[in-house]
């Protein structure tokens, strides 16, 4: 990428760059942290405990889907009880044959209105972090961990992740990534079967195996997160050039 270009996108995300010797230096100052749009409180939807279709099964029937039987089944699925609470599931977006898969946490509010992930303003803000290192959503594929919206945005639960993982699996059995870039605490812990927080797991590769499919992956900070701590962003930009090195290098 042309290096006006790049320098810009790296504006756009609040990271200064300043360029003495070719080496990059420390953050600008931090813009003030805003917080996402609030959606207020909002009760679980009635019907949320309930559970309707064992995970084994789903896993079975998901595992032989095309794209889009697979689309179909998401949007129709009552696996776990925050369908009851849904506008709509939110699928997945991109390049369905995308060498870089970009796995986030769940919908917010905007992806369920619009069916889309990241598309409030962490989507925004992962829009430039994609631009930076030279991707956009017609090369990449961008999907969540959960397909349905949790109930004031909290965090996954164990059940519903697991009712989930069926579909996000399949997708990435389709897409067959040359890369993922798991943002964020949720989309890593669960893609990796760890607790470990996203600090200690950002900086190396782990490795995804699914099947016969072996997958790198690499971690940063949700787009969330560094709206409300931009000083991380210099962090975030770090692992981006690491998952490009990392892209590159396996293409050689
Ligand atoms: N945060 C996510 O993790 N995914 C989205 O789709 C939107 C916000």
């Amino acid at each position: 990428m042309e290096e006006s270009r790049r320098l810009a996108y790296l504006e756009r995300l609040g990271i200064t760059v300043w360029q003495r010797r070719g080496v990059l230096t420390d953050p600008g100052p931090p813009t003030p942290p805003k917080l996402e749009a609030g959606d207020g409180d909002e009760a679980e939807a009635p019907g949320a405990a309930a559970s309707a279709t064992p995970a084994g099964c789903l896993r079975h029937r998901a595992a032989s889907l095309d794209w889009e039987s697979l689309r179909e089944a998401v949007l129709a699925c009552t696996a776990c009880g925050l369908h009851a609470g849904r506008r709509q599931a939110v699928f997945g977006v991109g390049n369905r044959e995308a060498d870089w898969l970009i796995v986030g946490e769940a919908p917010g509010a905007e992806e369920d209105r619009q069916g889309e992930p990241f598309v409030g303003r962490a989507g925004k803000l992962l829009d430039n972090m994609l631009a930076a290192i030279g991707l956009d959503r017609q090369r990449a594929y961008i999907a969540n961990i959960l397909k349905c919206r949790p109930p004031n945005n909290r965090d996954p639960r164990p059940e519903e992740a697991a009712a989930c993982a069926p579909w996000l699996n399949r997708q990435i059995d389709l897409i067959r990534p040359r890369i993922i870039l798991a943002v964020g605490r949720v989309a890593a812990q669960h893609l990796l079967h760890t607790e470990r927080p996203v600090g200690r797991l950002r900086g190396e590769t782990h490795w995804l195996e699914l099947g016969q499919l072996r997958v790198p992956v690499i971690v940063t900070y949700h787009p969330a997160y560094l709206l409300r701590s931009p000083l991380e962003k210099r962090k975030a930009w770090e692992d981006l050039q690491r998952a490009r090195r990392l892209y590159r290098e396996s293409a050689s």
